[in-house]
């Protein structure tokens, strides 16, 4: 049966070893589950709540039937094409139904862990993070918002010598995350956008906690990458990517920002959790028109002795 998590745990949807893109050298990523934003890019869409959810992978139903005879709620509805799917709003997430489904095509997304077993987890690639310089990245959703788990797993991780750093959307009570900040070595800060209406119009929230937390950050000492995802008719416009460089360039803390081109690489995940995706048929911005915003946001930055960066495809 499913473990449900106690206040000594968090909810892991994912643990992704072996990256070489969220920091520097050879990582592990950590995606603890809840989100407080609902970007309408976002490519983790089942790290947005804070429970446990169950996704469903239509592809792999065969339509067997005893998902459907075994829901003590009788909330999945047989489709005509045969295939079982979940009533959403009828469901309790017993779990029943992926444990009886042979196919997989019913799973729980997120995992009760402890502090002790992720730094077990992480622990087992220390070599590879000795030589490459790398160590771990805590992601999500926002691993802001699971500050006493942070705070335990950075330390115990930096106690066994490896590096820790963190991707963050910035939307968390820094008084609840700052003891975290001790142990933290690097910092991926997203900034949206700089006008906080319409970052609430995109993410769900207003920027000001984010700004105000980019600055308490700064002024503690630790330096970030500020991370744009760059979003065509989102927050691509001239203006927006001014205003982001000036504010990067103002702040002695970032040392850089990177930009990141939308994709639509987790839109099938909406489907999976029953969701419609927001942006359908956006398509990524060409690697030239991300290469004119890092030179339009350079003009601001290198006068500060900072940079933009992109990795395109080619
Ligand atoms: S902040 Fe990140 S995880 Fe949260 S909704 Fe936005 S893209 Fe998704
Ligand atoms: S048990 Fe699995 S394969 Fe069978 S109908 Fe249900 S979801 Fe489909
Ligand atoms: S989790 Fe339980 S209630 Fe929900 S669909 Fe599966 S068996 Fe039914």
């Amino acid at each position: 049966m499913l473990r449900k998590h106690n206040e000594r745990e968090t909810l892991v949807f994912n643990v992704q070893k072996c990256s070489i893109h969220d920091g520097p050298g050879i990582r592990t990523l950590v995606f603890l589950k809840g989100c407080p934003m609902r970007c309408l890019w976002c490519a983790n869409p089942e790290s947005q709540e804070y429970g446990l959810e169950i996704a469903e992978t239509e592809s792999r139903c065969i339509g067997c039937n005893v998902c459907m005879e075994e829901c003590p709620r009788g909330c999945i509805v047989r489709r005509e094409d045969g295939r079982g799917m979940i009533d959403r709003s009828r469901c309790d997430l017993c779990g029943v139904c992926t444990e009886a489904c042979y196919a997989r095509s019913k799973r729980f997304v997120g995992e009760a862990r402890s502090v002790a077993e992720l730094t077990e987890a992480i622990a087992r690639d220390r070599t590879y993070y000795t030589n490459s310089g790398g160590g771990v990245t805590f992601s999500g959703g926002e691993p802001l918002t699971h500050p006493e788990f942070l705070l335990e797993a950075a330390r115990s991780c930096k106690e066994l010598g490896i590096s820790v750093a963190v991707e963050t959307c910035g939307c968390a009570d820094y008084d609840d995350f700052a003891p975290a900040l001790a142990y933290i070595d690097d910092i991926f800060f997203d900034v949206k956008h700089i006008d906080s209406q319409r970052h609430r119009q995109l993410t769900g929230k207003g920027n000001e906690k984010i700004i105000e937390n980019l600055l308490k950050i700064s002024a503690s000492g630790h330096s970030m990458t500020v991370r744009v995802p760059v979003v065509p008719g989102c927050n691509d416009e001239t203006e927006n990517l001014e205003g982001i460089a000036r504010l990067a360039a103002s702040v002695p803390g970032v040392r850089e920002v990177e930009l990141l081109a939308y994709h639509a690489l987790g839109e099938h995940k909406y489907a999976m959790l029953g969701r419609e995706y927001p942006l359908k048929g956006l398509q990524t911005p060409p690697d030239e028109t991300m290469y004119g915003y890092v030179d339009l946001m350079n003009k601001i930055l290198h006068p500060a002795g900072k940079a933009c960066r992109f990795e395109g495809k080619n």
